[in-house]
């Protein structure tokens, strides 16, 4: 899934969760909208300034065992930010959607096999044999190409998750440019 899935679907579920459970604690979105993102930030970053030797854009950041231990690591900090850590496990579960064997065995590993080349890295590989801006800029070209990629059904649910983004925004009058000023600054209004 891409951005305005990612984002989408996960503010529309925690913005759910609040209707359902009438909770009054309050949610930063800022927050949810960053952590729903967060395993690609991290993974995109370790690709292209990183690890020559990676050969996809979803590495350590994709795997369960990985989310789990951040999600732990944020409730032990504080024990109401795991909605926070929960928004970026969920982001495996929206990565699912064209599910293959290939993604499950990367998700779960070292579970079902525990070489570095299930996770996308391949160690000794891929040496840096360009000046290194030369190379970060191949890189990011690289890292976007599943954008140009994505077949029909990945758009479809990327309108998904902006039309959610799009109610959101209408339920909270974030048309009203001082309600949109107040929410960009406090994440929740
Ligand atoms: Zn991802």
């Amino acid at each position: 899934m891409l951005i305005a899935g990612h984002v989408g679907y996960t503010v529309g579920a925690v913005w759910a969760l609040k209707a359902l459970t009438k909770s009054d604690t309050s949610a930063d979105y800022r927050a949810v909208a960053v952590m729903a993102l967060a395993p690609d930030f991290m993974d995109r970053a370790l690709f292209v300034f990183a690890l020559p030797s990676a050969f996809d854009a979803r590495l350590i950041a994709h795997t369960l065992i990985f989310q789990l231990a951040i999600l732990g690591a944020i409730t032990l900090i504080r024990r109401r930010w795991w909605l926070y850590g929960a928004a970026s496990v969920g982001h495996l579960s929206l990565d699912s959607t064209g599910l293959s064997a290939a993604w499950a065995r990367h998700m779960l590993w070292p579970l079902i096999g525990s070489e570095w080349r299930i996770i996308g890295i391949m160690p000794g590989s891929g040496a840096v044999t360009i000046p290194y801006q030369n190379w970060v800029w191949l890189r990011i070209q690289q890292a976007l190409q599943p954008y140009g990629l994505a077949p029909w059904w990945v758009w479809l649910l990327e309108a998904g998750g902006a039309l959610i983004l799009l109610a959101f925004a209408y339920r909270k009058s974030l048309y009203q440019l001082p309600r949109l000023r107040r929410f960009l600054a406090a994440g929740e209004l």
